[in-house]
């Protein structure tokens, strides 16, 4: 079957029709020869039959008489029978009678035993026996044996004939289905050609000529309708097509477009990342590396030491006076500063070290790997003399110097956080130490910062237990040695500590913002005193109180001040609020703003421990000051330092010409006193008359006697 499916349909229609040829043909050649065999048989049958009955009724008589001689004579015709090879008539009682055998034969009579008539087919011979009766009695038989080659030749002969019809008929059938089948196939090959065609050429407007009205016929016209309907839809899918390539050529520009978009905003995006990146761990100012930075180098730089078992050093470094450049000369200078310090400071260091900015004029230099201790010690003194040199900007010499705290790893700390404790609390201790200067780490110091936080915790809770107090120390006029006024300095109890100066808790209180409650304290406190002295007979007494740069960059002042005027009765005229210079200039714009409407209410304001070192004298002409303060740490040397005499000569002199009061405060002696008064200063606070003192002294000194003697005169 799979066989016929690969053939051609021609081969198909002539093996249909070949094959019903064949087998019609077949069939009615084996009928007709199955007709003409039992026609044959049935007429040699029927030829013997009147064969036997002539014999049996030629013969009657002569069994009746017993006549041997008559019967054989009978048979004696059956000679001119070619046919009859033998008969044999019987008796009544089936014994032989008569015989004939065609000459040539040989012949044995069969043996009879029945009456019966019979005709018998075997190989080319019928044999035939027939009854003899007389008058309905059974007086013999007949039997007679025939040659029927002859007919099954002549059979043959026809049968030869009827295959060689059917071979010719199959010829003429194969000759005429290979002429007819043209009537079917070409149009089935010509629609199968135009079908391959179209396929190839996607021509669709070919088409077929359909004049036959039969199925193929049929089958064309609906190919052709097909064909119509194809094109139709191919103009629509062609028009589809055109408009969805126009519209893919649209989109893919679009998309090029967006993609090229994306791929700039995706630039853009990685650069603004690896800006943010970059700005995440670097300070904007100096590019340095930051505090995040420089703690995963730290991490990075223990891990390392840590498996090297190696020593690494941290340098921790703060400007020395940064602040009071960066507020009198400008943020601008300070930034510019900060850069050629930080550029500095990269010098100084190799290419393994970190230095990072911390934020202000903090700077921390990580070492990972050094050899021994000094090591860092020799970085740290590279560091101070390359900042020693001075800084040129916008026209003004600068000179910095630093403090450096050194800690060492293992030894000061073995993880990051402790390692910067150390140096942070080593840093401080530099500061303390006079500044522009190194200091290694020590256990001990450790001990006081531990002691720092202790007065931290306490110092929250001081004012609500009142272990605050005010001493006052008395402002004297030497040309009568009269009390002009007192400036009230605070001291703490402490519980267990005793009593705590001012000097070491104030930075406490300034750097944990409770500077702002113990300041409103100490100003209601000493507005409270002044009433009294005023109810006392004391009017025009003058009270001096210290304002921290806290206190004054905060705006709830000018409210905390007015209330106290307020709630005290006292006259704003005789108050003084005594600021450092750093307090002024530490953000200058607002702190003005805040002293003038400090002055504006009457208030006057002095400008503390003027000339301890740090001075900018151009921010004096800017504050909205009346006094200036001439400082302990300068007052001491004199007269035994002759360039500190000349410094407050000059100082006096441009107070003079600004028309600003002078007080000398930290006056300890007589040569002191007499100098600031050849220089005109009469007004002077200062051991040699009185330490700052409890209220219930400074009033019995208010009591006794307005006029003060200085100590050593009174001795
Ligand atoms: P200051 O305002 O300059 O106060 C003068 C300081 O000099 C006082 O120290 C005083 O005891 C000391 N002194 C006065 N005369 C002499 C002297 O002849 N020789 C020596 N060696 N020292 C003298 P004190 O009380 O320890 O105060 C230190 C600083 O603490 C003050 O300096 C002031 O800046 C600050 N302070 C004190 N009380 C307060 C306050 O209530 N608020 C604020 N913000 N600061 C305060
Ligand atoms: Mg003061
Ligand atoms: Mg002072």
């Amino acid at each position: 079957m799979k066989l016929l499916r690969n053939i051609s349909i021609r081969r198909k229609i002539t093996l249909i029709i070949m094959l019903v040829s064949l087998v019609s043909l077949t069939l009615a050649v084996s009928v007709f020869t199955f007709t003409e065999r039992t026609n044959a048989r049935q007429f040699a049958v029927n030829n013997l039959q009147t064969m036997a009955e002539i014999i049996a009724a030629n013969s009657k008589a002569a069994i009746l008489f017993r006549d041997n001689i008559a019967a054989e004579e009978t048979l004696e015709f059956l000679k001119y029978q070619d046919n009859i090879l033998a008969a044999t008539i019987y008796g009544p009682d089936y014994e032989q009678f008569a015989t004939y055998t065609k000459p040539g034969m040989e012949h044995k009579t069969p043996e009879l035993h029945s009456n019966a008539d019979n005709t018998l087919f075997w190989k080319n011979f019928i044999d035939i026996s027939n009854t003899i009766t007389h008058e309905g009695v059974h007086v013999g038989h007949v039997h007679l044996r025939s040659d029927i080659k002859q007919i099954h030749d002549h059979l043959s002969w026809h049968v030869i004939v009827a295959l060689l019809v059917l071979f010719a008929s199959l010829l003429l059938s194969f000759l005429l289905s290979e002429r007819m089948q043209h009537i079917i196939t070409d149009p089935l090959l010509l629609l199968s050609d135009i079908a391959r065609k179209i396929t190839t050429e996607k021509n669709y407007s070919l088409r077929l000529e359909c004049d036959s009205k039969d199925e193929v016929g049929n089958l064309m016209c609906d190919f052709n309708e097909m064909l119509e309907q194809i094109q139709v839809r191919d103009k629509e899918l062609e028009l589809h097509r055109s408009e969805l390539e126009h519209l893919v050529t649209r989109r893919t520009a679009d998309l090029e477009l967006a993609n090229r978009e994306l791929e700039a905003a995706k630039h853009e995006a990685e650069q603004i990342a690896g800006k943010m990146e970059y700005h995440a761990h670097h300070d904007a100012l100096t590019g340095l590396p930051n505090r995040s930075l420089l703690i995963d180098r730290i991490g990075i730089g223990l891990s390392h030491a840590h498996r090297e078992n190696s020593l690494a050093g941290l340098l921790f470094l703060d400007l020395d006076r940064f602040k009071i450049i960066n507020d009198s000369l400008g943020h601008a200078i300070g930034d510019q500063l900060l850069k050629v310090v930080a550029k500095r400071l990269e010098s100084c260091i190799r290419e393994d070290d970190t230095v990072a900015r911390l934020g202000g004029d903090e700077f921390m230099v990580l070492l990972p790997t050094i050899e021994k201790t000094s090591d860092a010690g020799y970085i740290g003194k590279r560091i101070i003399d390359a900042l020693n040199e001075p800084v040129i900007c916008d026209g003004y010499e600068l000179n910095v110097t630093t403090s450096i705290g050194v800690s060492i790893y293992p030894y000061d700390g073995k993880t990051t956080d402790a390692l910067i404790k150390s140096a942070d609390i080593s840093m401080y201790r530099a500061k303390g130490l006079g500044r522009n200067r190194l200091v290694y780490y020590t256990a001990e110091m450790n001990e006081e910062s531990r002691k720092r936080l202790m007065l931290e915790t306490d110092l929250r809770k001081a004012l609500d237990k009142h272990q605050f107090e005010l001493l006052y120390q008395p402002i004297v006029d030497t040309r009568k040695n009269t009390i002009l006024g007192a400036e009230a300095l605070i001291l703490w109890n402490h519980p267990t500590m005793g009593i705590i100066p001012p000097a070491e808790f104030i930075p406490i209180a300034e750097d944990t913002g409770l500077i702002v409650p113990i300041g409103e304290w100490v100003i209601r406190s000493a507005f409270g005193k002044l009433r009294n002295w005023n109810d006392t007979g004391h009017p025009r007494l003058r009270i001096a109180v210290n304002l921290s740069p806290t206190q004054l960059s905060r705006p709830g002042l000018i409210s905390v001040v007015e209330q106290a005027i307020d709630e005290f009765q006292v006259s704003s005229y005789s108050v003084d609020f005594e600021i450092t210079e750093s307090v002024a200039i530490q953000n200058l714009d607002s702190a003005t703003l805040t002293l003038e409407k400090l002055k504006k209410l009457g208030i006057s304001i002095s400008l503390d421990d003027f000339g301890t070192g740090y001075s900018s004298l151009s921010h004096l002409h800017t504050l909205p000051i009346d006094t200036i303060k001439i400082g302990q740490s300068f007052v001491k040397n004199i007269p035994d330092s002759m360039g500190d005499m000349s410094i407050a000569q000059a100082i006096i002199a441009m107070a003079n010409s600004l028309d600003l009061s002078l007080v000398a405060e930290g006056v300890e002696n007589i040569k002191q006193m007499n100098f600031f008064r050849q220089q005109g200063i009469y007004v002077i606070q200062g051991h040699l008359f009185s330490a700052p003192v409890p209220e219930e002294e400074f009033m019995q000194m208010l009591e006794s006697r307005t006029t003060l003697t200085p100590l050593n005169i009174v001795k």
